[in-house]
């Protein structure tokens, strides 16, 4: 993510984009004092919402954090169990990332709302394999 390899890399490149973007003197980073926020895929990447300011907040998957960099605020963050994730990868890469009848590579893998999308149940690989069936035929 942001082409760094390292969490603290990531961690790096999260406070530099904060302190020159969006914080006030002396402002630094801070954890979350909340619980973790839910992960989902859209546009094939990994995002969370800030329950603040509604900013996308793009998530590693690995280590299950983010950060949003217009609050400075570092999440916890609820990924689906491994497994599930590589259960669901291929079904998502096997979308169209382009074309006027493409279907976007997204997944909701907890119940919420994220950004302006009400999930109302947790999608499974399942489903998202019938929905690639419903648009693409089978895969
Ligand atoms: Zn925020």
């Amino acid at each position: 993510m942001y082409r760094c390899r390292t969490p603290a890399e990531l961690r790096s490149f999260w406070r530099i984009y904060f302190r020159t973007h969006f914080a006030g003197p002396g402002e630094d980073l801070k954890p979350s004092t909340g619980g973790p926020l839910a992960a989902y895929v859209n546009h094939g990447r990994w995002v969370a919402d800030c329950p603040l300011c509604g900013a996308g907040i793009a998530v590693a998957v690995d280590g299950a954090v983010g950060c949003c960099l217009e609050c400075g605020i570092e999440y916890e963050i609820q990924v689906p169990p491994d497994s599930v994730i590589e259960e669901a990868t291929p079904i998502l890469l096997a979308r169209p990332t382009r074309g006027p009848h493409r279907i976007r590579a997204n997944w909701y893998p907890f119940p919420g709302v994220f950004g302006a999308v009400l999930a109302l149940k947790a999608e499974t690989p399942a489903d998202l394999a019938l929905e690639n069936e419903l648009h693409m035929g089978a895969v």
